[in-house]
């Protein structure tokens, strides 16, 4: 469904990536594991359009959309959910997941997916008319990943969701993204916390400086030398 050919992209002067080529198949979770600056939030970012490209080809649904705007690639059915928890800290948890769904129409649906998005992170429904600005860092990373399920996405794009989350926390959002996937969203990760991304994932990509060094299923990359000793401090 998702596949990247020969991406290429520049920073100026910093060749940040280098040729890389994946694919998100359908119904499954992809993890891209690596370490700080390896390129991974930039391959999100080009894959969004947020970013120019020198040189490589992206698809979606067999769709060429190596050159598409940002709001169509959105439009498309991909939602990149980024590091930081952006949700709008002065509006509410209601209004912020509201926010979400701003380009669909089936408002019954619509309905539907914020019940969903309450059954996922109960947490959120207690807290409904609270201002997202004053939810802890963990309640607002719950928040971002339901926002952007509101979009109804067909891919959701996940940038480090167990970022300074308490352990307990990071196990729930785990867990929460299984499920997500079981509904049928297909998920591409990318994670610091490289032993959860590789436990969840069907398929996964090591990637060092802007290239991808390595792949295979999530298992056997778990039981690879080479990942214990570079991503798994053992
Ligand atoms: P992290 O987990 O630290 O975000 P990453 O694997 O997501 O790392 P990227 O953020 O994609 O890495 O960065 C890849 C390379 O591109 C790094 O060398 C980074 O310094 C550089 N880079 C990223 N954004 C920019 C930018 N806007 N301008 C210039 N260089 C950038």
């Amino acid at each position: 469904m998702l596949k990247i050919e020969n991406l290429n992209v520049f920073y100026g002067g910093i060749h940040a990536l280098r040729g890389i080529s994946l694919e998100v198949p359908d119904r499954k979770i992809i993890s891209l594991i690596g370490a700080n600056g390896a390129g991974k939030s930039t391959t999100l970012k080009a894959i969004m359009g947020l970013v120019p490209k020198s040189e490589g080809k992206v698809a979606f649904d067999e769709k060429d959309i190596t050159s598409a705007q940002t709001k169509d690639i959105v439009g498309s059915g991909i939602v990149l959910c980024p590091e930081g928890r952006r949700v709008f800290p002065d509006l509410t948890i209601a209004e912020n997941l509201t926010l979400g769904a701003y380009l669909r129409k089936d408002k019954e649906q619509i309905k539907k997916d914020k019940q969903w998005v309450y059954e996922l992170f109960p947490r959120l429904l207690e807290r409904e008319w609270q201002l997202a600005g004053t939810l802890s860092g963990g309640e607002q990373q719950m928040l971002a990943v339901g926002r952007a399920i509101m979009s109804k996405p067909k891919l959701l794009m996940l940038d480090e969701p167990s970022l300074g989350l308490a352990p307990l926390v990071v196990k729930d959002i785990f867990s929460i993204i299984r499920q997500i996937n079981d509904a049928g969203v297909n998920i591409l990760l990318i994670e610091q916390n490289a032993k959860a991304a590789l436990e969840i994932a069907d398929h996964a990509y090591v990637m060092e400086t802007g290239s991808i060094t390595l792949s295979g299923t999530g298992k056997e990359l778990l039981a690879s030398d080479l990942v214990k000793k570079a991503y798994l401090g053992e």
